[in-house]
């Protein structure tokens, strides 16, 4: 009887870590990681939840943010900025008027002198936007309405040139059952810098990202911001083939009601060889870039490498206390028996 309750209880501990290790395993953990910055580009993608937003620094200290987060995100924004003593932004993009985007924007605009404004253009009657739009007016910023072909020159021959909307009021109206023309006509960003490129594709689907096919436009990019948070009608194979990214960028909130990322893009992804981060378990994603060479730096790695990699070693001393207990089981009977005699 007795030799039986040791390896219950063990059973019983191993049950408990095991449970213990499954609810820790969604948990983030911080994990510092120091980088150098100076002369160098660098791209955030910002911890923003449910949203997007990318703050870019050129080598010389120039900055552009791509689209501010949802309006509970701002000040986390204001404070990414802040961090990086940016004053002022050269540029600042909302690639559609959707609030997880230009949510936090306004909050942008009142805390930093903001020197450009590109916009889609599209006409989205909402306050937030309608709002937003006022604020632009009002601090005379300049306004530009984008369309494909531009270029912004910034410095150390960083690029960023448009490949969405189309322009000349040419706008795609046609989309899937349940999908979003605001979507659709996001404003698509390459950015360029020596040999490095990253893609930015606002919440751009399949509709959007055949027509750039089609274009002709080079869409090659070592990094690919994932369209529309992971959604399974974005990252078409055909897309991922012209891009044929390294390092995939999924900006998305823990646990958010849709979804994002779907199952099937994350394997569409894994299947192109591209490696994923995702702001819902990395925190906020820096890709830093002398133009040859890039690093990407995730403020948190997802717990379950050390942990299963941990509980792999608990496992091994459980094995190991239970072979040694039933050892010493057997020397214990071995001497009773003779004790018997
Ligand atoms: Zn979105």
């Amino acid at each position: 009887m007795r030799r039986r309750r040791v390896p219950i209880a063990i059973v019983l501990v191993a049950v408990i870590i095991v449970g213990v290790i499954s609810w820790l395993r969604t948990r983030p953990l911080e994990v510092p990681t120091p980088f150098v910055t100076q002369g160098r580009l660098q791209v955030y993608s910002l911890d923003v939840g449910q949203g997007d937003s990318a703050l870019i620094i050129t080598p010389e200290g120039k900055s552009v943010l791509i689209d501010a987060g949802p309006p509970q995100a701002g000040d986390e924004v204001v404070a990414a900025l802040r961090k990086r003593n940016i004053s002022s932004l050269d540029l600042a993009v909302a690639t559609h008027p959707h609030a997880d985007h230009i949510g936090g924007m306004r909050q942008v605009i009142e805390n930093f002198e903001v020197k450009n404004f590109l916009d889609s253009g599209q006409i989205y009657p909402s306050n937030e936007y309608e709002r937003l739009l006022r604020a632009i007016k009002e601090k005379g910023i300049k306004f530009i309405e984008a369309k494909k072909g531009m270029t912004f020159d910034l410095d150390s021959g960083v690029k960023l040139v448009t490949l969405n909307p189309q322009g000349g009021g040419e706008w795609i109206t046609k989309v899937r059952a349940g999908g979003s023309v605001e979507n659709a006509n996001s404003v698509v960003i390459r950015l360029s810098y020596g040999n490095f490129s990253m893609l930015f594709t606002g919440d751009a689907e399949t509709e959007t990202e055949q027509l750039m096919m089609k274009s002709g436009e080079p869409l090659r990019a070592q990094v690919l911001k994932v369209g529309h948070h992971g959604s399974r009608y974005a990252t078409s194979v055909k897309f991922l083939e012209a891009v044929s990214p390294e390092v995939a960028i999924i900006s998305c909130g823990a646990g958010n009601r849709y979804g994002h990322p779907a199952q099937v893009t994350l394997e569409r992804l894994q299947q192109a060889g591209a490696k994923i981060y995702r702001t819902d378990l990395n925190g906020e994603i820096a890709i830093v870039t002398d133009g040859n060479k890039f690093e990407v730096h995730a403020a948190k790695q997802p717990v379950q490498v050390a942990l299963w990699s941990g509980s792999a070693g608990v496992l091994a001393c459980m094995l190991l206390a239970i072979a040694l207990s039933s050892k010493l089981g057997g020397r214990d009977g071995r001497r009773s028996q003779r004790r018997r005699i």
